[in-house]
């Protein structure tokens, strides 16, 4: 059937391949191998998007490519794939070489238990979206669309190859991997398509912890992360990968510091603001501010609905939770749940003592809380007034010591003949203190203070 639909399509503008993909394709056609170029870079370039990786798609059999590529690494001997090592710094680090393959009888909800060699055309049909399955002829220079992918390409639509709900039972990760390319691409996700996404997304707790940790990764530090929230919790699949976040929904605040809305309005609008002001961003920052606020449900019961006090500190937990069970490193949950539970501390900072305030500035990772602060203030009321007053501080921090670099030692004050006791403890913190503020700028300067101060 789907031979039928197989159009060859001539490409007006040349794809530029770099030499690793132009070998690999020459040294399998030299065998008397079909080989193309499939996926994502066809359909970048296609868009006139840069494009990641380049993977390629050939009749070549599994022995065959082991032999013609003695240095590959073998994914799946019996699915035909593999991986050949570029050793190319700054490109991607392998080609993937996959042989044409029919996946059916999946059990798992991921990987396919039979596979069956055939021609492009079949290869087609087990991708997951249409705009997906291109196949790029670098003799002819013309590209193979044999599911209908250039009318949605043009329409900008995702839709599932086949009929959706199988393929969603087929693979689960297809579910978030939908929203991941609506977003990212800016495309409107087909009716049928999402109403499958709806109905099967209980099925993406068959996915491991860590795929779905990097695809919402992928998202919340991709190009529109806001409208991939949205959509993440409009087709349900929110309540399945980060169940904490249901509880926002409704959850109404003042409208003077909050005219946007709700908890998970406030969110979105966060998640947006931090993408309008950081295009790159880091992971810990990007999952901080969708979870600044997932304390709020917790503390706006545990106070019986009158305010949100503590909710830092609920979110902080939460967080850290959620991270864990994603799989997220140590380092990297200490981080988002450092984020989440330090992001009200901006409105201290006009009562704080100059040498608190240096150390709440000079803290590791303060820009990272900074830009979340600043996009929270950007998406409520959008008092920018401590942000400004921070921002400030920041930059002339930069050309002060920090509070790593010690001025004074305790070998230092032995050598001046005190004695080790509570004493080195006070003296430290008064040097400390002084340089933060910044009344004492050199070694000298501090020992001559020290001794000043505190020799009797
Ligand atoms: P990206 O720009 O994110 O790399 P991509 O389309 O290249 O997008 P990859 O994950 O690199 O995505 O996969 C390469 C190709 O393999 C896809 O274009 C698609 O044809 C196919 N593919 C990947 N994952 C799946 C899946 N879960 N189910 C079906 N086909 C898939
Ligand atoms: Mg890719």
């Amino acid at each position: 059937m789907a031979e039928n639909r197989s159009k060859w399509i001539r490409t007006e503008k040349r794809f530029p391949l770099p030499d690793y993909a132009r070998h690999a394709l020459k040294r399998l056609d030299e065998a008397g191998h079909v080989a193309y170029i499939v996926g994502g870079s066809v359909r970048d370039f296609l868009l006139g998007r840069e494009y990641k990786d380049h993977d390629i798609a050939t009749s070549a059999e599994p022995d065959e490519l082991c032999r013609l590529f003695p240095d590959s690494v073998t994914v799946g001997r019996a699915f035909g794939v593999i991986k050949v090592p570029l050793g190319i710094a700054g490109e991607a680090e392998f080609l993937e070489i996959a042989t044409f393959r029919k996946d059916s009888d999946y059990k798992d909800g991921r990987h396919p238990s039979k596979v069956q060699f055939c021609g492009p055309a079949e290869d087609a049909a087990r991708r997951d979206f249409t705009i997906n399955a291109f196949y790029y002829d670098p003799k002819t220079q013309r590209i193979l669309d044999s599911v209908g992918g250039m009318a949605d390409l043009r329409a900008g639509i995702i839709r599932a190859i086949g009929e959706p709900e199988k393929r969603f039972r087929e693979d689960a990760l297809r579910l978030l991997r939908a929203v991941r390319f609506s977003a990212a691409l800016g495309f409107r996700i087909d009716e049928n398509t999402a109403k499958a996404i709806s109905a099967g997304a209980r099925l993406v707790s068959r996915v491991s912890a860590e795929r779905i940790r990097d695809e919402l990764t992928l998202m919340l530090t991709g190009r529109a992360p806001a409208g991939a929230c949205e959509d993440l919790m409009s087709l349900g699949l929110m309540a399945q990968v980060i169940p904490e976040t249901v509880a926002m929904k409704g959850i109404k605040q003042s409208s003077l510091y909050h005219p946007e809305g709700d908890v998970w309005r406030h969110t979105v609008k966060v998640v947006d603001c931090l993408a309008a002001q950081n295009t790159a961003r880091s992971m810990e920052l990007s999952w901080a501010a969708l979870l600044h606020d997932v304390g709020k449900p917790v503390a706006y019961s545990r106070n019986v609905g009158k305010n949100f006090n503590g909710h830092e500190k609920d979110g902080m937990k939460l967080a850290g939770q959620i991270a864990d069970r994603l799989r997220m490193s140590r380092e990297q949950s200490t981080v988002i749940a450092g984020l989440v539970g330090n992001h009200l501390k901006f409105k201290d900072v006009f009562n704080m003592r100059e040498a608190t305030l240096s150390r709440f500035v000079m803290q590791d990772g303060f820009d990272m809380l900074l830009a979340l602060h600043r996009a929270d203030a950007a998406a409520s009321d959008g008092n920018m007034v401590y942000h400004e007053f921070c921002a400030g501080r920041f930059c002339e921090m930069g050309t002060r010591p920090s509070a790593a670099e010690k001025l004074v030692t305790g070998e230092d004050l032995l050598q001046l003949g005190f004695s080790p006791g509570p004493v080195f403890t006070d003296i430290l913190k008064w040097v400390e203190d002084m340089m933060l503020e910044g009344k004492l700028k050199t070694k000298d300067q501090a020992l001559e203070q020290v001794v000043k101060n505190f020799v009797k």
